[in-house]
């Protein structure tokens, strides 16, 4: 796979999955701008993939802002002369059963992991368009495929990027733009390293391989989906999740 010269952004970039997506596609020649909340961790993968002979640059981003996602999509084309790749990997949990379930904590479920990325789709594909082609790639979860107790703003929310995964697929497919999604299913990052044990063992008793992801196998699945050895896939979701939804 040859990502050289492509510009690709990536949301929740400061670590985690989004920080190995940005250090994979950076191994691959493609030119990254790193997107989120945290500047001085997302200060430190830039250096890192500066040090290993790579292109970043970070860009401070609230993806529930417009006005804010819509300067730094502008920032980046200045900075690096278009945008060819999107992945919409910024995600937060607020975890409870629906009867404790605060409105405030459906809501800012729903507007960091779906409305954000609606928003950072809607001024990518401007600039992807120019081009007549592009990669949007979002990150759902299993658990949008199967819901799960306590999950019902992350499970509806991630369920969403699915639906808004195969529309805006069927929408731009005539641009050559290709936008598809990734579910994993239990990666060990910060989001799951607090789960409690229970919870933990529970997701790696329904995996049949029996052993936990690690980011590193969600970012390999993007970065084929960004390669060009993709580009007869458009609309589909990929479960990386060692069997778990199967
Ligand atoms: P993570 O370690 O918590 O990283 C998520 C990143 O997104 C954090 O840097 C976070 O910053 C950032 N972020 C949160 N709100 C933001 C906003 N409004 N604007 C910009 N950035 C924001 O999570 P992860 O485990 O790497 O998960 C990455 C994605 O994979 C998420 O969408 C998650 O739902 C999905 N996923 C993860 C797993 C798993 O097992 N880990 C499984 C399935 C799907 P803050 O720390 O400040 O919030």
């Amino acid at each position: 796979m040859n990502l050289d010269g492509k510009v690709a952004l990536i949301t929740g970039a400061a670590r985690g999955i989004g920080a190995e997506i940005a250090k994979y596609l950076a191994s691959l020649g493609a030119k990254i701008a790193l997107v989120d909340i945290l500047e001085s961790e997302m200060k430190a993968k830039v250096a890192e993939i500066s040090a290993s002979g790579g292109t970043a640059e970070c860009f401070i981003c609230d993806v529930t802002d417009w006005d804010s996602v819509q300067r730094t999509v502008k920032d980046i084309v200045e900075k690096f002369g278009g945008l060819d790749i999107l992945i919409n990997n910024a995600g937060i949990t607020r975890d409870n059963l629906v009867l404790r379930l605060t409105p405030t904590d459906w809501d800012i479920v729903l507007s960091v992991n779906l409305k954000g990325a609606f928003l950072l789709t809607k001024a990518a594909v401007r600039p992807m368009m120019k081009k007549k082609y592009g990669k949007i790639v979002n990150i759902s979860s299993v658990i949008g495929l199967f819901g799960n107790p306590a999950q019902a703003n992350y499970a509806s929310s991630k369920a969403g990027l699915i639906g808004l995964t195969k529309s805006v697929a069927k929408e731009f497919a005539a641009k050559g733009i290709r936008c598809n999604a990734v579910a994993p299913g239990y990666i060990e990052t910060e989001m799951t390293t607090n789960l409690p044990q229970k919870a933990i063992d529970q997701f790696l008793l329904s995996t049949p391989l029996g052993y936990s992801g690690k980011p590193k196998d969600v970012a390999a699945v993007v970065a084929f989906l960004c390669s060009s050895e993709s580009d007869y896939i458009t609309g589909e979701v990929i479960r990386v999740d060692g069997g778990m939804a199967m």
